[in-house]
């Protein structure tokens, strides 16, 4: 019976054939995290409202836009997260990390929640992992990010990816640069080239503008001026020394002067990461710096520097380039009974079996000896154990090797314990 309540619009259940591969996914972010020395934290998927309004900023589309607010039967305004780096940087300061040895480095993964219009790679949730490296001043704290992402995407196997890399400078140069394009948008193109959102954030927030996907203001901020001429010597040479870094370590890196994010906590680098098999949604990975950030939701100054990365975009890259993540996981063996008098000891059998690490099944639906035998075939068991009246009274179990139809009779103490032997030699 079909049910009628359907999964809300925009998200997705991830089943069996799918959900291996992000367990796989956050395996590698594991290791990785382990090689680099960020600990796992794991955070609230809910938090004050605030926290993003003043952490992620008022004037951007997260904020404006996606969030999934509401009032809590406390009067709270609560969020559910959109993103992480807000919560990571509430929870270094909630727990006074500043005191512990500098950088702290953390990772966290989980379901994040915008309201976006719903498209292949853009859902309601979706999963991200996260890391940042909090009270780092220095340009090789960017370049780590960067290259845990890249080294992230490089073990699961992905390749062809592109890092593209911009500074939106610091509250001290972005002044300048800010005035020096409302100058070129005034006396260029003009105001009424730019579509009604962007003619809004003229004075709000004009950085804003050069990230607009619609064509017109495409094309009007064509030949705008990039902020690279405008930077204070400090930030033109941090920004020097991530670009030096990522090709001493060789990444393929394009500099954009599109990339911005435009707000006074976000400082110096800011980057994404693209991959060709997702189409529109082309950006796996989007960070940078945000020095500012711990001060705009009530804390001292800590410097900081992260990245998020989609699980599902990392997904259907993974797919789309038919990069090989292994078999997904199944039934070993299936233990298969003569009768339904044999059920007990067929559940014994596969018990001890899983006890050795062996993936086992039997049935548990009363079948006939042949309807098991189809069912461990479609299992993709590598073997059969069989149980029957013989195996029974000789203390034995007859065992069938599915992959070239072989059956012999083997103690049944030993059974567990020879099977671990032949998988070995199997996936020799
Ligand atoms: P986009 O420009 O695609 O909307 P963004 O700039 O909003 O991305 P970030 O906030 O930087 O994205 O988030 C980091 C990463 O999270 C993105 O690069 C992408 O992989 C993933 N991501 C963001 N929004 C979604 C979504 N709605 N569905 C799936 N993945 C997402
Ligand atoms: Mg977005």
């Amino acid at each position: 019976m079909e049910s009628t309540i359907k999964a809300p619009r925009g998200t997705r259940d991830v089943l069996g054939d799918e959900s291996w591969k992000w367990t796989h996914v956050l395996n590698v972010c594991r290791d990785v995290a382990g090689d680099f020395g960020y600990s796992e934290v794991l955070l609230p998927i809910f938090e004050h409202t605030e926290l993003f309004s003043r952490g992620i900023g008022d004037t951007t589309d997260v904020v404006e836009k996606e969030m999934y607010t509401f009032i809590d039967k406390g009067d709270r305004s609560i969020t559910l997260r959109p993103e992480l780096t807000a919560s990571m940087v509430r929870s270094y300061l909630e727990h006074d990390m500043k005191r512990a040895p500098q950088p702290v480095k953390l990772w966290s993964a989980g379901p994040m929640f915008r309201y976006e219009r719903p498209q292949k790679g853009r859902y309601r949730q979706f999963w991200q992992i996260d890391f940042e490296i909090l009270g780092a001043q220095s340009p090789m704290a960017d370049l780590e990010t960067i290259d845990t992402s890249m080294e992230i995407y490089r073990r699961l196997g992905l390749t062809n990816l592109q890092v593209l890399i911009n500074s939106v400078g610091c509250p001290n140069c972005r002044h300048a640069y800010r005035d020096a394009l409302k100058r070129f948008l005034e006396s260029g193109p003009g105001l009424d080239a730019l579509c009604e959102t962007c003619q809004g954030r003229f004075e709000r927030n004009p950085l804003r503008i050069l990230d607009c996907k619609k064509p017109a203001c495409r094309e009007a901020t064509e030949d705008a001026p990039a902020i690279w001429d405008s930077l204070c010597d400090e930030c033109r040479s941090h920004f020097e020394d991530v670009n030096r870094g990522l090709s001493r370590i060789g990444a393929d890196v394009k500099l954009d002067k599109r990339l911005v994010r435009g707000l006074d906590y976000y400082t110096k680098t800011a980057y994404e990461i693209l991959a060709g098999e997702l189409g529109a949604q082309n950006a796996v990975c989007g960070g940078g710096r945000y020095d500012n950030l711990a001060e705009a939701i009530g804390g001292p100054h800590v410097p900081g520097v992260g990245f998020a990365s989609g699980i599902e975009r990392i997904v259907i890259t993974l797919e789309g380039q038919g990069v090989f993540l292994g078999e997904k996981p199944k039934t070993e063996v299936y233990v298969v009974t003569a009768s339904s008098d044999f059920a007990i000891e067929a559940s014994a059998l596969a018990h001890e079996l899983r006890a050795s690490k062996l993936s086992a099944g039997t049935d548990y639906a009363g079948r006939g000896m042949k309807a098991q035998m189809k069912q461990a075939a479609a299992s993709g068991a590598d073997f059969v154990c069989i149980i029957g009246e013989d195996e029974a009274a000789s203390g034995t179990v007859s065992v069938k090797n599915m992959s070239n139809g072989e059956q012999r009779s083997i103690p049944r103490n030993e059974a567990a314990a020879k099977l671990v032997l032949w998988r070995e030699e199997r996936n020799r």
